[in-house]
Parts: structure tokens; C-alpha cells; sequence
């Protein structure tokens, strides 16, 4: 396994060719100042995608005994089980080096990096997921001037060698991946937590943080870990260390912005993680709401909100609920709302892929807006490129002032008070297809 990681790394280091750059010392931004974040997540980039395949197959072999299957795209087979080909991760990169690189502070990077391990003829090895990971990280370091624009990545359950599962402590996988991010000048390799459990935490400004979650610890797929009612279960050591966290920046007046892969429900609002892992998670959101300013996922291929209340903030108990077509069954008038946690959509063309740029004030975190980005497959293939467009911006889709969860409040009354409901905006197009993919 060494000398295997070992020469994969001359390869890769080699190819790569990135330069090692520290960090600049974060400046504080004046009350008020505003940057911008990049949120991208669920890339699954895929070197074995050929165009024109059958996507029964998964888009890695055509059909000889019906060729009208094999109706795989240039840039990808949308709604279907494929991951996405090379030259779709490269337009969605360029589009964002374009648009983006001399206007963002930061990028979250909500993992799933490798393509699936569906296809029993090409079964996936540890090779693959690591060149996967390298051809992604390539691509960031490429795209964004890493002395300037911090990266945070996260590691999502595609991203490890046994799809959804992972086990706690010291690892090649981590170890890996301390090598690979090496360029991103996080120094994961001097961080015990990253080596042990493949969670972090870094500054952004002197008064907010980004907390980097693994969500495998509490992912309710991922047999390795024990629910949190185990005794020293990975997630109940990960929940304390998080939680110890936020009382330290409730100590110190920062805040926190909380990434991870798979969010604390899908789309349909059952809870992903192990039943006690969920119900530690969000008692710890709950208990520190006012700490967290936002709360950043992928992993479901879609664009959903999700809000925490409860009757009595910091004490419980505290619900979770989804938005899908209708207001959350919240009582506005006894519960109080205490966080909103969005899920972005993905590159993986399982709906049409997107990407968000959020608004975000640099002294505190308040979450202004964000602009979801997208685009149209069916279109891309028929004018043989792929363009990103505006979807929609949430202050104009919501009619919302910023993102605090007050602003939420006030559209949630609103549309009480006029007999409402509540679309969720970049759902409705045509184009995008079905809800939840959650694999
Ligand atoms: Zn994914
Ligand atoms: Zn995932």
C-alpha cells in the first residue's frame, strides 16, 4: 500500500506541478464589508464517460444489440445513473476561473469528487479514487490563486475507497488526501483531527471560522461508524470536538460556518445519519444557534432548504423540517426558527448542474444572498457547449433582505398571512429533472 501511494504520488505531485503557498494573514473587514464565497459540491468526475454510450451502462460502453440507447451526451446523460465526462467538469471550471477567481474570498468544496463505483464490468479501485481527486484538485489550483482564495474541501461518501464507508482514526485515504490538498496550505498534515478524523477547522476573518465536518461519522450508510449512542463512536467524538468549538467562539464573539457532505436529512426529510448521531447533531446546532451563521451541504443533487426550530431555543426539543413544495409545519407564533441549513445543487449532471456564489459579510458571517448558477444540458448539447447561466438570485426569488433566519421568518409570515405556499425557487424549470439522488 506505501510504495503504491508512494509512486501514485510522484505522479501526481509531478503532474500537478502546484505551488506550495501559504496563506495570507486574514484581513478583518471593516463593519459591514462584504466578500464572496464560491459553493461547489458533487463533481464526480468521471475519465472512463465516453459520449455516445448506453447510460444503462453507466456511460462506459455503447449498446451493439440496440443502438438507439446509446444516447449519452458530449457533456453528460442528464437524470440518468452516469457521472460526469471530463469535459463537463472542464467547462464548469472555466466558467467559474472566468466569473469568479478575482472576486471570491473563499471556495467550500462540499465533496464527492469521485465518480461511483456502480459498474460491476470497470469496478473502481484506490487508484482511480485518488487520480479522481488529484484531476479535481488540479483543477482548483488551476481556477483560483490559492494565495489569495482559500479552499475548503470536505470528504463526501464517494470519495473514500469503500463507497459510504469509512472508519475512524489513521488511514491511507487520509493520509492521501493530506498529500493531495498539500497545495491547498491548509497544513492538515501538522492536524491531528484531520489525521484522526478527517474533520478541521480554520479562520476566515478574526471573527468567523469554517468548521469542516465528516459527515461519514454520522452517516447512517456508512457501517464503520456506531450510531452515538455507542460508546466512543467517531461521531460522538466528532459532535464534542464541534461542540467544544462553538463554545470557544461563543467565548471569543466569532462565528461559524459549518460545511459537510451529507446534510442531517435528505430532501424528503428523513434523517441521513444514525438516529442518535442526528438527534446529537441538531441538539448541538440547536443548544449554539446563535454561534452558526450558516450551515453548507451537498450529496442530495439538489437545491433545498431546510429549517431548525424549536419552542424553546438553547433548551429543545428541536425539529428539523424540510421545504419541498409547501411551508415548513412550523407554528410561528410558539416556535422559533434558529437555523436555515441549504444544500446546493451539483456539478453531476443528475439534475441540470449548478454552482452558488454567496454574499457574505466579512465581520460576523451574515449571509446576504447567494446567486445560483446553471446549466441547460439539453441545450449545451445542441449548441455543442456548455453555458452557465443565472438561475436565480434568493433575494429576489424569496424577496428576502439577507439570509438570516429573522428575514425567513418575516417570508414565512408573510406567506401565512396570504394563504401561500412556498415554491422553492430553481425547481419548477422543466429541465431540471426529479429531487432526490442521494447516493
Ligand atoms: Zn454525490
Ligand atoms: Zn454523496
Amino acid at each position: 500500500m506505501i510504495v503504491r501511494t508512494l509512486t501514485f504520488w510522484s505522479l501526481v505531485l509531478s503532474a500537478l506541478a502546484a505551488p506550495l503557498v501559504p496563506y495570507q494573514i486574514p484581513i478583518e473587514g471593516t463593519r459591514g464589508h462584504r466578500g464572496k464565497f464560491l459553493h461547489v459540491t458533487d463533481i464526480h468526475i468521471d475519465p472512463t464517460y465516453i459520449p455516445g454510450s448506453d447510460p444503462t451502462f453507466l456511460c462506459h460502453r455503447k449498446n451493439d444489440n440496440d443502438t438507439t440507447l446509446n444516447v449519452a451526451g458530449r457533456f453528460g446523460a442528464l437524470g440518468k445513473d452516469c457521472d460526469s465526462p471530463v469535459e463537463l467538469v472542464d467547462a464548469a471550471f472555466d466558467f467559474m476561473k472566468r466569473n469568479f477567481s478575482d472576486e471570491i474570498d473563499f471556495v467550500i468544496y462540499t465533496g464527492d469528487t469521485a465518480r461511483h463505483d456502480r459498474d460491476a464490468v470497470k469496478p473502481r479501485t484506490e487508484f482511480d479514487v485518488l487520480a479522481d481527486h488529484a484531476a479535481i484538485l488540479n483543477h482548483l489550483t488551476k481556477s483560483f490563486d490559492t494565495s489569495k482564495i482559500r479552499i475548503f474541501p470536505t470528504i463526501g461518501n464517494n470519495d473514500v475507497f469503500n463507497h459510504d464507508q469509512m472508519p475512524y482514526g489513521e488511514q491511507p485515504l487520509t493520509q492521501n488526501l493530506t498529500k493531495l490538498w498539500e497545495p491547498l496550505g491548509l497544513n492538515l498534515q501538522e492536524d491531528e483531527d484531520f489525521q484522526i478524523g478527517g474533520y478541521y477547522t480554520r479562520e476566515i476573518t478574526p471573527t468567523l471560522s469554517i468548521v469542516s465536518l465528516n459527515t461519514m461519522h454520522l452517516y447512517k450508510n456508512n457501517v464503520l461508524a456506531a450510531d452515538c449512542n455507542a460508546r466512543k463512536s467517531a461521531g460522538t467524538k466528532m459532535l464534542k470536538w464541534f461542540e467544544k468549538i462553538l463554545k470557544k467562539a461563543r467565548r471569543d464573539g466569532r462565528k461559524i460556518y459549518v460545511i459537510g457532505h451529507v446534510p442531517p436529512h435528505n430532501d424528503e426529510g428523513h434523517h441521513a445519519y444514525h438516529l442518535a448521531c442526528y438527534n446529537d447533531y441538531i441538539y448541538t446546532l440547536g443548544t449554539h444557534y446563535e454561534v452558526i451563521a450558516g450551515q453548507f451541504f451537498g450529496h442530495t443533487n439538489d437545491d433545498t432548504i431546510a429549517f431548525l426550530h424549536a419552542h424553546h431555543p438553547n433548551k429543545g426539543p428541536f425539529h428539523l423540517e424540510t421545504i419541498i413544495d409547501k411551508p415548513p409545519n412550523v407554528d410561528l407564533k410558539t416556535h422559533k426558527i434558529l437555523h436555515v441549513i441549504s444544500t446546493a445543487p451539483s456539478i453531476i449532471p443528475f439534475n441540470n448542474p449548478a454552482v452558488r456564489v454567496y454574499e457574505y459579510e466579512k465581520r460576523g458571517g451574515r449571509l446576504v444572498d447567494y446567486v445560483q448558477y446553471w446549466t441547460d444540458l439539453n441545450e449545451d448539447e445542441q449548441r455543442g457547449r456548455v453555458e452557465f447561466v443565472e438561475e436565480y438570485a434568493a433575494s429576489k426569488a424569496y424577496g428576502l433582505k439577507d439570509l438570516t433566519t429573522k428575514s425567513w421568518i418575516g417570508l414565512l409570515k408573510t406567506l401565512e398571512r396570504n394563504g401561500t405556499e412556498m415554491e422553492l425557487a430553481g425547481q419548477d424549470d422543466e429541465a431540471e429533472l426529479g429531487h432526490l439522488a442521494a447516493t
